[in-house]
């Protein structure tokens, strides 16, 4: 899986400009993409995806490659990463500080549930009823594939993949009319956060993910994880 990156050389080149170069490059988790096109021009780019979004593109490539017991782990991180995404959103909606924060997050960091926890309650404090989780089963599930071996056929990680896009969807859509500001800056701390880490970039972009925190057209977010899927565009 590769994300593709119009070079933001060419771009700037009159002449190149109609057809920028590609630059294919591999994931990262800081959303900073250093890269180089095949007329030499570097440059960096800094990716507006989150985590969690990125997390479950790669669990549904790894069904398209066949490692049914990758996709369940990165179906799995990006239900985590998700929750730290709503609480993060949640708190900076209500202007929490970034001290605060970091103190509130270092005492959960380490351990899932305790994220799960919080987001548990943080949830029914926004939404006056608490959310709808992982079922035992695919809890279980899960644990059975990351911690005990189990080799899950390709439906099984499918139907599991599936059950996490109906855990997300329901509630990324209950956040975006909720706190639309607390979304803005979590995605602005994260630019700024892949700007800073080292030289200036030349851009920032954006690439269409199965969750699409920025995709919130009614058919994209009413694909299901098969369909998504069998659209997943190939770059290798
Ligand atoms: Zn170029």
């Amino acid at each position: 899986m590769k994300l593709r990156i119009p070079c933001a050389g060419c771009l700037q080149n009159a002449e190149a400009r109609a057809i920028p170069e590609i630059a294919l490059v591999e994931f990262r988790d800081d959303g900073r993409y250093e890269a180089q096109c095949a007329h030499g021009h570097q440059f960096i780019a800094i990716l507006q995806e989150q985590l969690f979004e990125l997390l479950f593109d790669i669990g549904a490539y790894a069904i398209v490659d066949g490692y049914y017991r990758e996709a369940v782990s990165s179906f799995s991180s990006s239900l985590e990463r998700f929750y730290e995404f709503f609480i993060r959103a949640v708190l900076l909606d209500k202007k929490v500080g970034e001290a605060a924060m970091r103190g509130a997050w270092n005492a959960v960091s380490k351990q899932s549930e305790r994220q799960l926890g919080a987001f548990v309650f943080l949830y029914t404090s926004e939404f006056g009823r608490y959310p709808v989780l992982l079922t035992e089963k695919d809890v279980q599930f899960r644990n059975d594939v990351i911690h005990r071996g189990k080799i899950p056929q390709r439906q099984d990680a499918l139907d599991y993949g599936q059950r996490i896009l109906n855990l997300i969807r329901p509630t990324l859509r209950d956040l975006r009319e909720k706190t639309p500001d607390g979304i803005r800056e979590v995605v602005s701390q994260h630019l700024t956060q892949s700007s800073n880490k080292g030289a200036k970039p030349n851009m920032s972009m954006t690439s269409p993910t199965i969750l699409g925190l920025n995709r919130t057209d009614a058919a994209w977010q009413s694909r299901s994880l098969e369909q998504a899927i069998q659209e997943l565009p190939s770059w290798r």
